[in-house]
């Protein structure tokens, strides 16, 4: 163990912003175009993560002649929205991001979700840098695929870089008036107190270098100590899932530590502590599309910072959003046992469930404590009502706002009532958990169409 104290784990990144900004296409335009060229050291989409090694930011970062000294092994940026990774995962210790990107559109400015965004950060003291996306979008730009945004601005006519500093120039005004100093990242002098903005184009790449290269340079100067890797297991549970063949496995982000076959781990559960053996530690086959049935590499041992996909028994009342635990030969397993509910009664504790009220169910903890939150001041997130409405709406119902998406639902107050969302299908469905206030994660304005799975 003498060695890890010397060694450094991957800063574990998370992608935040405003809804169609372009976070997601961020992250393929990452994965993608180095599938597509093979290029050094390949991107091995893991569960929930996308793991980009050392070699691939040197391989992508070459144009800059940055001489790049790397000194963490990679880049994990967690595919989970930004929103979600803060406020539904929680890490023993620290949260579970290290630093973050936030996307902002060039086109539009800082938006609602921008500014919430910017609020998570700043309550979780989290290093960050902007993303300024969709430079492609300007009149005119001609595009330099894959390039540094140094060498393509140079090419751009003389009307497109006065667009672009106008436009950057009101979006540092805007983030002024949130109180944060920006700068663009090649005149910030001052990092640390002002944050960098790096202009990006997901769509042709343009940029792409110049934001990986901050990302590591930033972490390696300001987080060493953080990144220090430690053998004190760090865990969080993102997901829970059936898989065919598998039973029911959970997906995890290991932050620090050492997973091996065999080991014994307690997890929370809805209904107790969940105290089992790991029987298998999978991760996609690099390059392989995820849902690809059977497509698991097995590791007798994982080192962090990695996603994972464990296999064990009794996971099915498992939380996600929750740390997952390793008993130790030292450690006293009820004590474990106790620790691992701590976040669960917490949120429990504050709900009444005495009266009338709602049954809720959410994917993750943090959904499950944010959509009670949200429960309680429902107007506060209708936008567009007037704000005597609001209160008004507040005070008369339960929930107005989740009202209006539950048609064919009749409000029993016995009933257990499980509200969903499924954004990806662009279709509100009820049956699925819902977590209204990731804003990230639903576009209220957005929804296409409504239906009933308990047909
Ligand atoms: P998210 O909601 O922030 O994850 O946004 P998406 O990644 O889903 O992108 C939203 C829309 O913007 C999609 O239609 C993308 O194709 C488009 N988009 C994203 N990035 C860019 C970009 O850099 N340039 C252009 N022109 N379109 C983009
Ligand atoms: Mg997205």
């Amino acid at each position: 163990e003498e060695e890890d104290e010397k060694t450094l784990r991957s800063p574990i990144c998370c992608i935040m912003g405003h809804v169609d900004t372009g976070k997601t296409k961020l992250l393929d335009c990452i994965r993608r175009t180095n599938v597509q060229e093979g290029e050094a050291g390949g991107i091995t989409q893991q569960i929930g993560a996308t793991y980009i090694p050392a070699e691939n930011i040197r391989e992508r970062t070459k144009e800059l002649k940055a001489d790049a000294k790397l000194d963490v092994p990679g880049l994990l940026v967690i595919d989970t929205p930004g929103h979600e990774s803060f406020k539904n995962l929680r890490s023993r210790g620290s949260g579970l991001c290290d630093i973050a990107i936030l996307v902002v559109d060039i086109m539009h400015g800082l938006e609602p979700q921008t500014i919430e965004s910017i609020n998570l950060l700043r309550m979780r003291n989290t290093e960050f840098i902007v993303a300024l996306n969709k430079v492609d979008r300007l009149y005119g730009w001609k595009t330099c695929r894959n390039a540094p945004i140094g060498k393509a601005m140079k090419q751009q006519s003389k009307d497109v870089q006065l667009e672009f500093d106008h436009r950057v120039t009101q979006i540092i005004t805007q983030f002024k008036e949130q109180g944060l100093n920006t700068e663009l990242y090649n005149k910030n002098k001052d990092r640390g107190e002002t944050y960098s903005i790096v202009p990006t184009s997901a769509i042709s790449g343009e940029g792409i270098p110049e934001m990986l290269l901050l990302l590591i340079q930033w972490a390696q100067k300001t987080m060493i100590e953080k990144l220090t890797y430690s053998s004190e297991i760090q865990c969080t549970v993102l997901e829970v899932k059936v898989i065919e063949g598998l039973g029911t496995t959970i997906d995890v982000v290991l932050v620090n530590g050492v997973l091996h076959e065999g080991d014994e781990i307690v997890v929370c559960g809805f209904q107790g502590p969940i105290h089992t053996t790991i029987r298998s530690l999978l991760t996609p086959h690099p390059m392989k599309e995820l849902r690809v049935k059977g497509q698991y590499i097995h590791y007798k041992e994982i080192k962090a910072a990695q996603g994972i996909k464990i296999t064990a028994q009794n996971l099915e009342h498992a939380v996600a959003g929750t740390s997952l635990y390793v008993v130790g030969p030292d450690d006293d397993v009820e004590e474990i046992k106790e620790s691992v509910m701590d976040d669960m009664r917490n949120v429990m504790s504050r709900i009444d469930k005495s009266g009338e009220g709602v049954y809720v169910q959410a994917s993750t903890l943090g959904s499950l404590e944010a959509l009670l939150e949200f429960l309680k001041t429902p107007a506060a997130y209708i936008d567009n009502l007037k704000e005597e409405k609001k209160k008004e709406a507040a005070e008369d119902a339960v929930f107005p706002c989740v009202l209006q998406i539950m048609p064919n639902c009749v409000f029993n107050k016995k009933d257990p009532i499980v509200l969903g969302v499924d954004v990806k299908e662009g279709v509100l469905k009820i049956g699925t958990p819902i977590c209204i206030p990731q804003r990230d994660f639903i576009d209220i304005g957005r929804i296409s169409s409504i239906e009933n799975n308990h047909k």
